[in-house]
C-alpha cells in the first residue's frame, strides 16, 4: 500500500498560501482514490498553528520542524528539513505545491532519499490502482500521463489544479521531528522587493490584460507612448489585473524603438513566452496570431480590442471582438473604473 506525505511550508506571512491549500485538496483526494496512508509533513518557524488548520483534512499523522533557521526560505536549512519529514514519515510517494520554496528542494530531497522526482504536475490519479500523474511537456503543447516504479516518488503540483481545501480547523497532534540546522554560509540580511503596485505580473488576478504592439505604432500621425502607459497602468492600477504582452512588443526595446517601459521579455505571453492561467483575458491592440495565442491556452473567457475586424482574435481566438480603437475604449473604461 502506499503512503503518501505531503509536505508543505509557510508563506513569509506565516499561513498556508493557495498553491499549499491546492495540494491538500489533491493529496487527499489521491489517497483516498489509491486507498493509501495519508501524512502530512510541515517544516517552517511556527507550524503547529498550520497543522491545526488542516486536522479535519484526513491526514492521519502529522510531522512537523520547527525552528527559526526555518523561518526564511534558504535551500540548505530548508532541504534538510523536508529530508528529515521523509525519513520520519517513510512514504512511497512525496507531494509537494510547485512554490518557489517547495519546488527549488524537492529535487535535492528526492536525491537524498534515494527517490525520484517529476516537477510541474497538472493532475494526479488512480488507475488499476497506481498513482499516474499528467505533466505538460514542451511548452504546454503536449500532454503525457506517467508512472514510476522507483520510491519514494517525488511529486511537485502545479498551482491552480485543484480547489484550495478550506476545511475547518482542529486540534492537530503533530509529531515533532529533530532537525540539526545544516552548516550555511549564507547569512539573511532581509527582503528587497519591489513595491506590491510595481509587481505587474499578478498570478492570483482575476484578468490577464495584454498588451500588443499596436500601443506603440502611429496613432493618428503620431507614437502616444506616454497616453499609451497611463491608459495601461491606469487600468492595471484600478482592476489589479495582470500585466502580459506580446513578443512584438516587449522586443521593441532590443531594436530601439520607443518602449513602455513597464514591461519586459518576463511579459511576454505565448509559444516563446509564458502561458498564464488566469480565467479571463483581454487583449488590446494585438494582432492574435497564433504563435501568441497559444500562450491563452487555459484562458477560457476571451475578449479582445482591435482597429482590424479581420485580425487574429475575429478568427475563432476570441469570444467577444471589439472593433474600436484601444486607446478610446481603455479612456472610457478607466473613466467608468474611476466612477
Ligand atoms: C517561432 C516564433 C515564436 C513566437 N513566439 C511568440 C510568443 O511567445 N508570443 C508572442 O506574442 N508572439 C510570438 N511570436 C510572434 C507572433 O507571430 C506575432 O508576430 C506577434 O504576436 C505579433 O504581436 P502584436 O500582435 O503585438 O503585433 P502586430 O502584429 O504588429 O499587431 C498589432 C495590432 O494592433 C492593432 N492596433 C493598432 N493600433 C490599434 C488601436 N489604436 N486600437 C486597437 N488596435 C490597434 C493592429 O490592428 C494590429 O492587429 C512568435 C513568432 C515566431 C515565428
Amino acid at each position: 500500500m502506499e503512503t503518501i506525505l505531503l509536505l508543505l511550508a509557510p508563506e513569509l506571512d506565516g499561513t498556508l498560501g493557495k498553491n499549499s491549500l491546492e495540494a491538500v485538496t489533491a493529496a487527499a483526494t489521491l489517497a483516498t482514490d489509491l486507498g493509501a496512508t495519508f501524512k502530512v509533513g510541515l517544516f517552517g518557524k511556527t507550524v503547529q498553528p498550520l497543522a491545526d488548520q488542516l486536522a479535519g483534512c484526513g491526514a492521519e499523522a502529522f510531522f512537523a520542524v520547527s525552528d527559526d533557521a526555518l523561518g526564511m526560505p534558504r535551500y540548505a536549512t530548508d532541504a534538510a528539513a523536508a529530508a528529515a519529514l521523509v525519513q520520519a514519515a517513510a512514504p512511497s510517494i512525496v507531494l509537494a505545491p510547485a512554490t518557489s520554496r517547495l519546488a527549488r528542494i524537492l529535487p535535492g530531497v528526492a536525491q537524498r532519499t534515494g527517490g525520484r522526482v517529476d516537477t510541474f504536475v497538472t493532475e494526479l490519479a488512480a488507475e488499476n490502482g497506481a498513482p499516474v500523474i499528467t505533466r505538460w511537456y514542451y511548452r504546454q503543447r503536449m500532454a503525457a500521463k506517467q508512472s514510476r516504479a522507483q520510491r519514494p516518488w517525488c511529486i511537485s503540483l502545479a498551482g491552480g489544479c485543484a480547489a484550495p481545501y478550506a476545511g475547518a480547523a482542529g486540534q492537530a497532534a503533530a509529531t515533532a521531528v529533530p532537525f540539526a540546522v545544516p552548516a550555511s554560509a549564507t547569512r539573511i540580511a532581509g527582503v528587497d522587493a519591489p513595491a506590491a503596485d510595481a509587481q505587474t505580473i499578478r498570478p492570483d488576478a482575476q484578468l490577464l490584460f495584454v498588451t500588443g504592439a499596436g500601443w506603440t505604432k502611429k496613432q493618428a500621425g503620431a507614437v502616444r507612448l506616454e497616453e499609451a502607459s497611463s491608459l495601461i497602468l491606469g487600468f492595471l492600477d484600478a482592476t489589479q489585473s495582470s500585466l502580459g504582452s506580446t513578443k512584438s512588443l516587449v522586443d521593441l526595446g532590443g531594436e530601439g524603438h520607443g518602449v513602455l517601459p513597464f514591461l519586459s521579455h518576463m511579459h511576454q505571453v505565448g509559444q516563446t513566452g509564458s502561458t498564464p492561467r488566469h480565467k479571463k483575458g483581454l487583449a488590446t491592440c494585438c494582432h492574435g496570431e497564433e504563435p501568441h495565442v497559444v500562450g491563452w491556452r487555459f484562458i477560457t473567457e476571451r475578449r479582445a480590442v482591435n482597429l482590424d475586424a479581420s485580425c487574429g482574435w475575429a478568427q475563432g481566438k476570441a469570444d467577444v471582438l471589439y472593433v474600436a480603437d484601444a486607446f478610446a475604449v481603455m479612456e472610457k473604461v478607466n473613466a467608468l473604473l474611476k466612477g
